[in-house]
């Protein structure tokens, strides 16, 4: 058989999805928000953020979310500028009091981990360490086990962590102080993911991934204890930097406004999003699309001969973001980059997981159609090469 190369390998267009966008974040944007974008774009961008036709888009944001998660009583939708790191640093200096203990098992748990504990102003955080691959909730009984004593008066852990394509079930742990505070990110879950935000005093995420927008701005849902944790901290006097100031950005938000000049681009693809999960059906339909769609990358793995869903538990596995691992006699590298060459782009692995891995997701923009295709075109291109 002739050399088969990355770039030469042309995979039959009636295989193709119509779609070859899978990354998990920047992740697939749907042309009817692109169409929105600039049919709105010339009205809208360049125009002032502290004026009524940004201010609505802030406002269809709020007012949305608050339908599609069914926000309790007195529950609230704060936004900023920065994007999901940067609301580490904002929780660090606003929501932790003293302490926050956190589950880790992949690369954004540990980050927000990282942030706390180095924090000068804060305690050693309590961070409990799980294998990549699977999940851990830090519930003090689990810090008990594992040697970490003392309380906390944050609780975070990630919703789904998109590093290994581990998701969580978000419920508050037993045994946590009343005042204590349970932060979740959402940033890949938010919106694909099934959850009781009255379970959460914070549900974070930013919108680049399940939300279908562009990156740079940080969401989060705060209960009404989050906010008095926040206003308690700031009153304390406690030095805040200005653009991590929490009570801040509550205070903008309220005037759906943000501190400082958001990408207004990203705020009307968000709006737009938001107002197509809630036209469909809202979150529960959202849910089952992502949980169907994962499905096939599931059922395909689990039978496939050269390969298997990398997230041993079922219980475990996420439905926005599907990990797959491959045997040796398949080199996954090779198969991302000829699957780049015809037009299926990001399904390289987490880079510092290293595995020999695809990563697909399956956020709620995602055709389930277009992942069928693709896994026809993983059996065409795995079968070429072998
Ligand atoms: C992508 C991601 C982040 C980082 O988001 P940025 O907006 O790039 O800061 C944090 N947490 C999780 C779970 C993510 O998937």
């Amino acid at each position: 058989m002739a050399c088969v190369t990355a770039t030469n390998l042309t995979i039959p267009d009636e295989l193709l999805p119509a779609d070859g966008r899978f990354g998990s974040g920047p992740a697939r944007i749907r042309s009817a928000q692109i169409d929105a974008l600039s049919a709105a774009g010339a009205t809208v961008l360049g125009t002032s953020h502290r004026q009524a036709p940004v201010k609505s888009l802030v406002g269809r944001i709020r007012t949305g979310l608050a339908e599609l998660f069914d926000l309790p009583e007195g529950y609230e939708v704060v936004l900023g500028n920065g994007g999901s790191t940067v609301f580490w640093d904002v929780a660090a200096f606003g929501l932790v009091r003293e302490r926050a203990a956190h589950a880790t098992f992949g690369e954004f748990g540990q980050k927000f981990a990282k942030a706390t504990d180095t924090a000068p102003h804060l305690k050693d955080s309590l961070i409990l360490a799980a294998e990549p691959g699977t999940a851990a909730i830090p519930s003090p009984a689990a810090l008990a086990d594992a040697g970490l004593d003392g309380t906390a008066d944050v609780y975070a852990w990630p919703h789904n962590e998109t590093s290994t394509g581990v998701a969580t079930t978000i419920a508050r742990p037993q045994g946590i102080d009343d005042d204590a505070l349970v932060v979740i990110d959402a940033t890949s879950g938010a919106g694909g993911l099934p959850v009781d935000i009255a379970e959460t005093d914070v549900y974070y995420f930013a919108p680049q991934k399940n939300m279908g927008s562009d990156g740079g701005l940080w969401v989060a849902i705060l209960s009404p204890k989050a906010v008095a944790r926040a206003q308690e901290i700031k009153d304390s006097g406690r030095w805040i930097p200005a653009s991590l100031d929490l009570v801040t950005a509550i205070d903008n938000s309220r005037k759906d406004q943000t501190y400082n000049t958001p990408a207004v681009a990203t705020l009307l693809l968000l709006a737009e999003q938001i107002e197509w999960m809630n036209g469909n059906g809202g979150l529960e339909w959202a849910t089952e699309r992502t949980r169907e769609t994962s499905g096939y990358v599931y059922d395909w793995a689990e039978s496939a001969e050269v390969a298997h869903p990398y997230v041993a538990d079922p219980a475990d596995r996420s439905s926005v973001v599907v990990t797959v691992d491959f045997d040796d006699s398949v080199d996954a590298a090779r198969v991302a980059s000829v699957l780049r060459a015809n037009g299926i782009v990001d399904v390289e692995p987490y880079r510092k997981l290293g595995r020999n891995q695809l990563r697909i997701a399956t956020f709620v923009s995602v055709d389930p159609a277009d992942v069928k295709a693709l896994l026809g075109c993983l059996d065409f291109v795995i079968d070429a090469l072998a």
